[in-house]
């Protein structure tokens, strides 16, 4: 499967994002036989102006319903493109913009004798319904074949917008009113990337953060798709003063120690068809102190800058080397990447240490370790460290579900381990695997036959994994205090 750039992603967060293209076509269609609903569009154009004075072009984001037709119904086909420079210029947009404008006069100047009369509403309206299914059809038609919100790039509602969104910024007016994206602590951002790969309009926010933390673009759309999608949920939509509280309240806690560190590939082992175990000697600086349960960031491109997240799946005392170990994702873009190009003896950048989640409470005496799929990278390290180092933890239990026995990982070590240790049990369980002769289902299986009592639960793995054992563990009585999760 070929990777690509650009992510297609859930963009609809409102009933309106979702329904809204119905007035399209209303308009857009309808129109042609009912001129009169085109009159309707002096309402939306009033109303986007007054929207934008106040908060920019939140109104292409949420309420725009062209906007709903390209999210909602034509990114399923899209072809999803980077959208080319020149849609992109201002010098387009302000071009586009005069021409839309003398040809909207020219129109009415043409139906100007009828004035007065009932037929001039009619062919009005009928301006608007033409113009609505000429954004439909040339929208719609860009929005197949290149990328989903190409034409806002250059709407001439959307420059009329930023005039508006211009003028009140000039006036102070919108300082109150306006969100933008607004990063709660720069340290914690993984430079994944994943704010610009998902984002309509394909922009950088993860590049070009101000120094008050916030995404000061004029093109921003405000639509939120980066919020629903940064791994890290760092993201949010604020205005000037909540998002300064934001980074205020904002604990850096597992994130002061990060470092760039100049490093070599020392040793790459294939653990099976799709995962690798890589393991880097540190250059610069040489030493690096980091606790298991923690992850570092792999630069995987320079332009734009990308990294990806991993967590640490080996523990080294003497902070000189790490290891990772990654699941090359169909279609992934970045494991990918690492997958393809990355050879024994190169030279890498990573970033880190990072994350506390997974870090072990020092005065923890039981923990459940719980890890789906490729989650389990971080527990290799913590039970190691467990073992060998934290004497004050009495019990440690690691329940590990896959889908079919070939993809359990490490499973020698952790069974040393276990024979190693009283302390430590392990346990294992396959979803849909039919020559498999232990336990068949879930992680959530073997948690409800656990008794709970006096441990913390640490987790990691895919999303719905986490989903749905946070339930079964909430439906146990474990309350938020003793659970701690990372999505992998
Ligand atoms: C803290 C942390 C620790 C991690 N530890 C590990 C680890 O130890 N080992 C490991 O292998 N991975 C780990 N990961 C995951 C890793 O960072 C990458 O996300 C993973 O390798 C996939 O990246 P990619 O670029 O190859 O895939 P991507 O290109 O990002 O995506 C893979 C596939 O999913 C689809 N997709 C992605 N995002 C979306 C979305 N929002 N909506 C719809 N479709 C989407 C893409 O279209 C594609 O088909 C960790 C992640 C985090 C945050
Ligand atoms: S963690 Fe990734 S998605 Fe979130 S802000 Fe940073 S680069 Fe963007
Ligand atoms: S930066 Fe975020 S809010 Fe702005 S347009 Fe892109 S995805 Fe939407």
């Amino acid at each position: 499967m070929k990777s690509s750039f650009n992510i297609k992603t859930n963009r609809v967060f409102t009933p309106l994002r979702k329904y809204g293209w119905l007035f399209t076509i209303m308009v857009g269609v309808g129109g042609l036989w009912f001129p009169k609903i085109g009159l309707l569009v002096i309402l939306v154009i009033l109303s986007l102006i007054a929207v934008s004075f106040f908060k920019g072009r939140f109104w292409c984001g949420n309420f725009c319903p062209h906007g709903s037709l390209f999210d909602s119904i034509v990114m399923r086909i899209s072809n999803n493109k980077n959208i080319p420079y020149f849609l992109r210029s201002r010098v387009l947009a302000g071009l586009f913009f005069v021409f839309f404008g003398f040809s909207l006069s020219g129109k009415f100047i043409k139906i100007a004798d009828s004035f007065g009369t009932l037929s001039y509403l009619d062919k009005a309206g009928y301006i608007f319904v033409t113009t609505y299914l000429m954004v439909i059809i040339v929208g719609g038609f860009l929005s197949l074949f290149v990328a989903p919100r190409t034409w806002c790039n250059f709407c001439p509602m959307g420059s009329i917008q930023t005039l508006s969104y211009k003028l009140g910024k000039r006036t102070g007016a919108s300082k109150k009113s306006d969100e933008k994206i607004t990063i709660a602590n720069k340290s914690m951002c993984h430079s994944c990337g994943k704010c610009a790969r998902v984002c309509p309009m394909q922009l950088n926010p993860y590049l070009e953060f101000t120094d008050n933390n916030q995404f000061d673009n004029e093109a921003c759309i405000r639509c939120s798709t980066c919020v629903a999608n940064c791994p890290a949920g760092i993201l949010s939509l604020n205005t000037e003063k909540q998002g300064a509280e934001i980074v205020s309240n904002t604990s850096p806690e597992g994130y002061t120690g990060r470092v760039v560190i100049q490093s070599v590939i020392d040793e790459i082992r294939h653990l099976s068809d799709d995962v690798t175990e890589y393991t880097f000697r540190f250059q610069d600086p040489e030493v690096v102190v980091y606790k298991p349960g923690q992850f570092v960031l792999v630069k995987i491109q320079d332009s734009p800058k990308m990294f990806r997240a991993f967590s640490i799946s080996s523990y080294h005392e003497d902070g000189r080397r790490l290891s990772i170990t990654i699941k090359k994702v169909p279609g992934g873009y970045g494991s990918g990447i690492i997958s393809d190009k990355f050879k024994l003896g190169d030279s890498v950048v990573l970033e880190g240490p990072m994350g506390h989640e997974l870090v072990l409470d020092k005065n923890a005496e039981k923990v459940l370790l719980v890890a789906g799929g490729i989650g389990i990278t971080p527990f290799r390290a913590m039970v190691k460290d467990i073992v060998e180092n934290q004497e004050h933890i009495r019990s440690a239990r690691l329940i590990y579900g896959v889908n079919s026995e070939k993809d359990f990982l490490y499973n020698d070590e952790f069974k040393e381990f276990e024979a190693k240790s009283d302390r430590f049990e392990y346990s294992r369980i396959a979803a849909s695997d039919s020559s498999w002769t232990g336990a068949k289902g879930y992680v959530t299986d073997l948690i409800k036959e656990t008794d709970l009592t006096g441990y913390l639960i640490y987790m990691c793995g895919p999303n719905p994994m986490i989903e749905a054992t946070l339930k079964t563990l909430k439906g146990m009585g474990a309350n938020d205090e003793v659970i701690y999760y990372e999505s992998a």
